[in-house]
């Protein structure tokens, strides 16, 4: 007996002469209304990739004909050509509760930062041009002034990223030579960024004193030879040593490095520029009063607590900074206009320090009051609801976010949000994550969290909930709920 056709049992299958060669596909009327729209090399590329990706399903015997159907074809042409112009880097919501995500972006950019950088970049600008002089000036000017009047110190100069301005501190300072470090500070901030690593690539030699939980002002004494350049001190920012313990603050590792006649350095990681306990937050240390107990470098990040674009700012005596400066490493390293012009209206921000935690997005959302961020809850707990019935339940939940970015590891934000948890217990794992990839599949990808079998939206990072409202349709079809 004759098998069944298998076109009868599974629908018709195409084969790989079916198919139509590039030139008809491109030779339709909507076909060529997209290369109308973009031009024949996207158009004609495209084609051709669609055309391959049916070719080896009709070869592998998996092609249904009705794809091959002409309607169907430019459907599937128009939908690649419009993926591939789609960026890649997007916009999303940032409900984990981390308000500095390093994933996401980091820092949000203020208004003014965001109309500055696109005004400057918009045209020419007095990058390097001294419009007084009317010859060559330096990049370092735009910011130098603000960094001075913020800090208190003498001199400033600024590079790509904190990573960039420890990197180029220690081979400024000390290529070649010794800087010394206690064991309690060699730490290692993520994407590879370890102090001993960064010590070898600056050319310099790691002199560890110390021991991981306790650092005496003895043990840098007795370190200091005449090969030494530096004496070092490292905010540990990413972890907390609690216990039995001892430390020499700047104050004390700069006093014994004068006395020899070295500079002493100080790594600050996200260093805050205003006294964030004023605010009600757990305080971090300051550029300022590291330059007030001595320390000759203070290198921070632009993008942490900032609240600034990505830079590595430094900021110290004329001494050091100079030295810095012109360095020739500083070239490669250097900050490109455009975070350059963002930094420079960030830092324009703090002249006006009552007015910062609004102007600032960063010191807006981490001073958000929790009371204030459950009410939004309460307002978005029915319409999510309605969006995930009957498979998840939502209720509204106090939550602790924290600041992110390394910054004050050990500290929680008090926070508040929805908690959405399956309604059947079995495979409530595989619904969390369902629901996670839904979410993150919304045309603004919304980034939650999952802890103890439910799925967390932390809001204090939702300022206008407009967007995400208007998505929770989208989330229920995605669900096919
Ligand atoms: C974050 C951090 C850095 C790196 O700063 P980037 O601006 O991310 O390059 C360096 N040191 C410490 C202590 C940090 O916390």
């Amino acid at each position: 007996m004759a098998r069944p056709d298998e076109s009868v049992v599974h629908g018709s299958k195409a084969q790989a002469k079916d198919l139509p060669a590039v030139d008809r596909l491109l030779r339709a009327e909507a076909a060529a209304a997209l290369v109308r729209e973009h031009g024949h090399t996207l158009v004609a590329s495209e084609a051709r990739a669609l055309l391959d990706g049916l070719r080896q399903r009709a070869v592998a015997g998996e092609l249904p004909a009705a794809e091959l159907q002409p309607a169907a074809l430019q459907a599937a042409l128009a939908a690649r050509i419009e993926a591939r112009l789609a960026p890649r880097l997007r916009r999303v919501l940032n409900l984990t509760g981390t308000v500095i995500h390093t994933n996401l972006g980091r820092a949000l950019l203020a208004d003014a930062a965001l109309q500055h950088l696109l005004a400057m970049m918009a045209g020419p600008n007095n990058l390097e041009y001294d419009l007084a002089g009317g010859g060559r000036g330096d990049r370092d000017g735009v910011v130098e002034d603000l960094l001075c009047t913020l800090t208190g110190a003498e001199a400033a100069t600024v590079v790509n990223n904190n990573a960039a301005a420890v990197l180029l501190t220690i081979a400024a300072l000390a290529r070649g030579r010794e800087v010394i470090v206690s064991r309690g500070e060699l730490v290692e901030i993520g994407g590879a960024f370890r102090m001993p690593d960064v010590m070898a690539s600056a050319g310099a030699t790691l002199v560890e004193v110390g021991t991981t939980n306790r650092t005496h002002p003895a043990d840098y004494e007795r370190a200091i030879n005449e090969r030494t350049a530096l004496l070092m001190k490292v905010h540990t920012s990413n972890y907390a040593v609690q216990g039995f313990t001892s430390a020499v603050d700047e104050a004390g590792i700069a006093r014994i490095a004068h006395a020899k006649g070295l500079p002493m350095a100080t790594d600050l990681g996200s260093g805050a520029l205003v006294d964030l306990a004023a605010y009600g937050l757990p305080h971090e240390p300051t550029p300022q009063e590291k330059i007030a107990a001595g320390c000759d470098v203070v290198s921070f990040s632009g993008d942490k607590l900032l609240g600034g674009p990505q830079a590595g700012l430094i900021v110290g005596t004329k001494e050091a900074v100079g030295r810095i400066r012109k360095f020739p490493m500083k070239r490669a390293l250097r900050i490109s206009k455009l975070p350059l012009a963002a930094l420079e209206a960030t830092l324009r921000l703090y002249l006006r320090p009552e007015r910062l935690a609004h102007d600032l997005p960063t010191l807006r959302l981490l001073t958000r009051r929790p009371e204030a961020i459950r009410a939004l809850a309460e307002g978005l707990q029915a319409a999510v609801a309605a969006a995930v019935m009957p498979r998840y339940e939502v209720s509204v939940v106090a939550l602790l976010g924290q600041i992110g970015s390394g910054s004050l590891p050990v500290d929680r934000l008090p926070s508040a949000g929805l908690a959405i948890e399956p309604v059947h217990k079995k495979a409530s794992g595989r619904a969390l994550d369902e629901l996670a990839a839904a979410l993150r599949a919304l045309p603004l990808p919304v980034i939650a969290r999952i802890a103890d079998d439910r799925l967390l939206l932390d809001l204090r990072g939702l300022e206008d909930a407009q967007p995400f409202v208007d998505q929770l349709p989208a989330l229920r079809q995605a669900l096919s709920i």
